[in-house]
């Protein structure tokens, strides 16, 4: 069903052709055209006279429309202050929101009650955080029932959103919260924390190797740390190939190479990674998804049907692959 606008398609309703970000060639585009009245909503704006927030506004709504996205495909989302009056006043979907560290955790720790006994919270701007550090971290809660919060301090930081929690904390995390004393550290006086510094938290030797930097804590911020962080060497990863996959020169390995993921692990290596070929990433997890994220130290066996069906008639394949 082709998206509307309200204002109906016609001739020389059409959407625009140009102005489009390149980083949007995957949304689907808007089949009419959108002008910046579209996005005005009927809510009556009210911020002082004068506020800077009116001019945020009208450029925004004008900007839209280059955008060249259909309304119902937008949604803006605010966190606290006047500003964040916003999505009232913009015609597509909405979210006015609250904001901060404390909110998120005893959200997730409420979430978790009941189903587990400790929780791993982590931000989701850290795109190097390894499974390593994750184990590692949460191991200081399975071996000391007396501690609450595995606390990583971390490059010089505190790392509250990388850190390991007890769900049993969800009670008084929600209690902060409604006290609107919002800061992790307010938990942390009301429990018992372990901290790991560097030095603890690469006494694992999975993680010194595989992480050495820590750069699981790196969190990005920036355009110019997205550019950095993608401007980095891919993770160096072990790949066999198994059954038809090794004639025609090519060795079953292992192969150790450097690649984001399984996609780029295949092409690396020449191997065509269509619906005749399985992977199996370290040893259980099956994908056909070209898009499985690799880190530091994974395995990938490369499988072809036939090395897939032979494994699974003699036991030696995983039930459930594919
Ligand atoms: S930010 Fe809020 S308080 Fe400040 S001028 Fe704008 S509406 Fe008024």
């Amino acid at each position: 069903m082709p998206e509307t606008n309200g204002h109906g398609a016609g001739a020389g309703n059409e959407a625009p052709s140009g102005h489009r970000l390149a980083s949007l060639t995957l949304v689907p585009r808007a089949t009419v055209r959108s002008v910046a009245k579209d996005f005005k909503s009927d809510q009556e704006v009210r911020w002082c006279p004068g506020c800077g927030d009116y001019a945020i506004l009208a450029a925004f709504q004008a900007f839209l429309p280059e955008l060249d996205v259909p309304r119902e495909n937008v949604v803006v989302i605010s966190g606290i202050g006047c500003s964040s009056r916003l999505p009232y006043y913009v015609n597509s979907y909405g979210m006015h929101s609250i904001h901060g560290r404390a909110p998120a955790i005893a959200t997730g720790l409420a979430a978790l009650t009941g189903h587990a006994d400790v929780a791993f919270v982590s931000s989701t701007d850290m795109p190097f955080l390894h499974p390593a550090f994750i184990r590692r971290v949460l191991r200081v809660l399975e071996e000391s029932e007396g501690t609450d919060v595995a606390l990583p301090v971390a490059r010089g930081h505190e790392q509250p959103l990388v850190a390991a929690y007890r769900v049993s904390l969800a009670g008084a995390a929600e209690r902060l919260v409604k006290e609107d004393r919002l800061r992790p550290a307010h938990l942390f006086d009301e429990c018992r924390v372990e901290t790991l510094d560097d030095a603890a938290l690469k006494r694992d030797p999975v993680l010194a190797a595989l992480d050495p930097d820590l750069d699981s804590v790196l969190n990005v911020n920036t355009p110019a740390d997205y550019a950095a962080a993608r401007a980095r060497p891919a993770p160096e990863v072990t790949v066999q190939l198994f059954g038809t996959l090794t004639k025609g020169g090519n060795a079953g390995g292992p192969h150790v190479i450097r690649a984001a993921t399984v996609g780029g692990a295949a092409e690396a290596l020449a191997v065509v990674f269509d619906r005749h070929v399985t992977a199996a990433l370290n040893g259980g997890q099956i994908t056909r998804d070209r898009a499985t994220p690799l880190t530091a130290g994974d395995t990938v066996f490369f499988l072809s049907a036939d090395a897939a069906l032979a494994s699974v008639v003699s036991g030696t394949g995983r039930r459930g692959a594919g």
